[in-house]
């Protein structure tokens, strides 16, 4: 039993090395996208006063989350694809679970949609943004390992 519990243990812990290492686990945590550990974000999306407001290094293993001027103007096409894709999963949502209801209500709750997530999506463009050109690099050195 001890040892099934062992093996169990071991298997539990490469899938989590293994998640940790994907760029999924960077976007899902708004980790750092190089050592997958230091805060990606000043504050949380919804502190509206600093929302998406990067830290300009990691706070872990201190690699530049910038490599050039207006680096993240770019994450403008990511955001655009989250804006469709919300979008059109309201409008489906809407036609499977209320298809009767008329094209102001429609208009009105996608817009609620977005207005709501808009800081959210915002900051989830701006981190896959960052996962499209880095690469994750292993832990931060001389920091303990989790
Ligand atoms: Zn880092």
């Amino acid at each position: 039993m001890i040892l099934v519990t062992e093996a169990w243990n071991d298997i539990d812990s490469l899938r989590n090395m293994a998640w940790k290492e994907t760029k999924l686990y960077s976007i899902v945590n708004f980790k750092c996208p190089y050592c997958h550990e230091g805060e990606f974000f000043v504050s949380h999306p919804y502190d509206l006063a600093k929302a998406g407001d990067l830290h300009p290094a990691c706070t872990e293993c201190g690699r530049k989350y910038s490599i050039e001027p207006g680096f993240y103007y770019g994450a403008m096409y990511v955001a655009y694809a989250i804006g469709v894709a919300m979008c059109v999963t309201a409008w489906v949502a809407m036609m499977v679970l209320a298809p009767g209801l008329g094209v102001l209500p429609q208009i009105l709750i996608i817009s609620a949609v977005m207005l709501l997530g808009g800081p959210f999506f915002y900051a989830l463009s701006k981190i896959i943004w960052a996962n499209m050109f880095f690469t994750y690099l292993g832990p931060p050195k001389g920091a303990p390992k989790a």
